[in-house]
């Protein structure tokens, strides 16, 4: 039996180690004390967050991004792939036509169609990063950006104006021309490297002329919404720094 009177707490009948045991048991509490004791002279591994984040690794999956080219036309052609390509669903698109017609909503993108409304629900995306793979025009990239937190679950749905990357030098803000004599594939091909002479007086006379318009409508409102204005505001909030187009595939 297990139990039997002449078993120790060794398990082999027959030795007695009680005493062994009594001095282990007397120096337990040193030993422990031991442990502490050599932990005080390691490294300190404490993190100083937020104060002092730490870098993320070169291909973290962070907040994503929407590109443009380097005149500001954006990437997005609204095809719907990375919503199609979601497991989550955390991705709503809606595309809409490039109109340079007179009077017409403008041109956003080189091509033919432009994403008019661009949603991820963060509360539902995973990271996974299966949208960036599916993005034929490598609009959509991810940054490592991760501070996503908030206690308002509706300022967890990003909409297109948070998501676009802030203009960089050279950029303009949509809608407006393509780069004259050149054409989409172009743009693809890497022929644009800046804004043209000719798309900075179209976006210029175009917000003079919403300057008027403000004007026209009273002092009340004299900064009424310019388009593509929201790009440049946002750019303040989420620095270049953060933007890493391409980082991470
Ligand atoms: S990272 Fe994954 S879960 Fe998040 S939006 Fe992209 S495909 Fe959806
Ligand atoms: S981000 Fe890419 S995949 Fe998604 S709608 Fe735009 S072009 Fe298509």
């Amino acid at each position: 039996m297990a139990d039997d009177a002449s078993s120790t707490s060794s398990g082999k009948p027959g030795q007695d180690d009680r005493g062994g045991g009594f001095l282990s048991d007397l120096f337990a509490p040193v030993a422990g004390f031991g442990v502490s004791f050599s932990t005080m002279f390691r490294k300190v591994a404490t993190e100083e967050y937020p104060e002092k984040p730490r870098p993320t690794a070169p291909r973290f999956h962070g907040r994503h991004q929407l590109n443009r080219h380097p005149d500001g036309l954006e990437k997005c052609v609204g095809c719907e792939l990375c919503a199609w390509a979601c497991p989550a669903d955390a991705i709503l698109v809606e595309g809409a036509d490039n109109d340079d017609s007179p009077g017409g909503t403008g041109r956003f993108s080189p091509g033919e169609r432009y994403g008019r409304v661009y949603q991820i629900n963060y509360l539902r995306c995973i990271f996974c990063g299966l949208c960036i793979e599916a993005c034929p025009t490598r609009a959509l990239t991810m940054t490592n950006f991760y501070e996503l937190a908030d206690n308002d679950r509706g300022k967890l749905i990003f909409t297109k104006d948070q998501l676009l990357a802030p203009l960089q030098s050279g950029m303009l803000p949509p809608p407006f021309p393509m780069v004259e004599g050149l054409e989409e594939r172009d743009y693809y091909q890497g022929k644009v490297t800046t804004s043209t002479d000719a798309q900075r007086a179209y976006v210029d006379s175009r917000d003079a002329a919403a300057d008027e318009d403000a004007y026209a409508q009273g002092p009340g409102n004299p900064g009424a919404a310019v388009p593509g204005e929201h790009d440049v505001a946002h750019a303040a909030d989420f620095t270049a720094a953060q933007t890493r187009e391409g980082a991470n595939p």
